[in-house]
């Protein structure tokens, strides 16, 4: 451990993950914050999920606990930053990691209703109600970091309309919480990943379009500028990490993208 997080306590929402083969961004998260010597609570609508990413970080020596709540649910939401809180008495760091796609998304003129409904509960509303219960200790607490994980779907695209615009969203709401916190120390920034070799994307995709896990691989990497191949979990974890850290401590209010260059080729 090299300590970027010495002393932290961290909670990140969706860090057990999608069934594949690789690694998702809340796991690789929760693995790393707790490497770099955070105490994390590993929160997820399935709790043996969670369970499995606290058990690789036991393993590892580190220090968390899993905890069950569905973010869609105001409730549940303040109960997530109430059990870090009453845990290890304050939150350093809260990430927003729950996302999700599925049936229904498509373009505008195909999206249903109940999708639409389901993605912007799941993937907006849910930032913004665990920001709201943090942010009253944080700011009493002296200061804090938010890391809401958004997507490059959300600067383009035109397939999933009702993910892409969630994640839009996700973009405002950290520059609002950003400016509306400056002043009280909380600092509020986004990771937009770009095309991830994740459970949730690969084994996903190729679930639902009956394609192989390494034909879905093959034309995603292709779409990659940087080396022709996808990011990983590890690579969003570690844009998480240097933003949820007190290296970045003059950074608030940023939209970033580990996209390996997509967001930077036109045409
Ligand atoms: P994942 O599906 O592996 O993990 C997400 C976890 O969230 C799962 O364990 C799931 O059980 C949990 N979850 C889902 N709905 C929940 C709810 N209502 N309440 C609590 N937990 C819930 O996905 P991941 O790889 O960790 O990716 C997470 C984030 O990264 C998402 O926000 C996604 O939109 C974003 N993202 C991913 C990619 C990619 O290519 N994988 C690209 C851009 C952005």
């Amino acid at each position: 451990m090299s300590g970027r997080l010495q002393g932290k306590i961290a909670v990140i929402t969706g860090a057990g993950q999608s069934a594949g083969e690789t690694i998702g961004n809340g796991r690789a998260m929760a693995v790393l914050f707790a490497r770099e010597g955070a105490q994390v609570l590993c929160v997820d609508r399935r709790l043996e999920s969670a369970a499995e990413t606290v058990a690789m970080i036991a393993a590892e020596g580190g220090s968390a606990a899993a905890f069950q709540a569905d973010v869609s649910r105001d409730a549940e939401c303040a109960a997530l930053v109430a059990e870090g809180k009453s845990r290890w008495g304050r939150i350093d760091i809260l990430v927003n990691n729950v996302g999700i796609g599925g049936s229904g998304d498509g373009p505008a003129h195909r999206a249903d209703e109940a999708a639409w409904d389901r993605i912007m509960a799941v993937n907006l509303k849910s930032a913004w109600m665990t920001i709201k219960h943090a942010v009253p200790v944080m700011r009493e607490q002296g200061g804090g970091s938010i890391v809401n994980i958004s997507s490059l779907a959300s600067l383009a695209g035109g397939n999933q309309v009702a993910y892409e615009v969630s994640k839009a969203g996700v973009n405002r709401l950290t520059t609002s919480v950003a400016n509306a916190n400056a002043a009280y120390g909380v600092r509020c920034n986004a990771v937009l990943p770009g095309l991830m070799d994740t459970p949730m994307a690969v084994s996903g995709i190729a679930g639902a379009t009956g394609s192989t896990t390494e034909a879905v691989r093959e034309a995603r990497n292709a779409r990659v500028p940087l080396r022709g191949r996808m990011g990983t979990g590890w690579d969003t974890a570690h844009a998480a990490l240097f933003l949820a850290s007190d290296e970045a401590n003059f950074i608030t209010g940023v939209l970033l993208p580990v996209d390996g260059g997509m967001s930077a080729r036109v045409g």
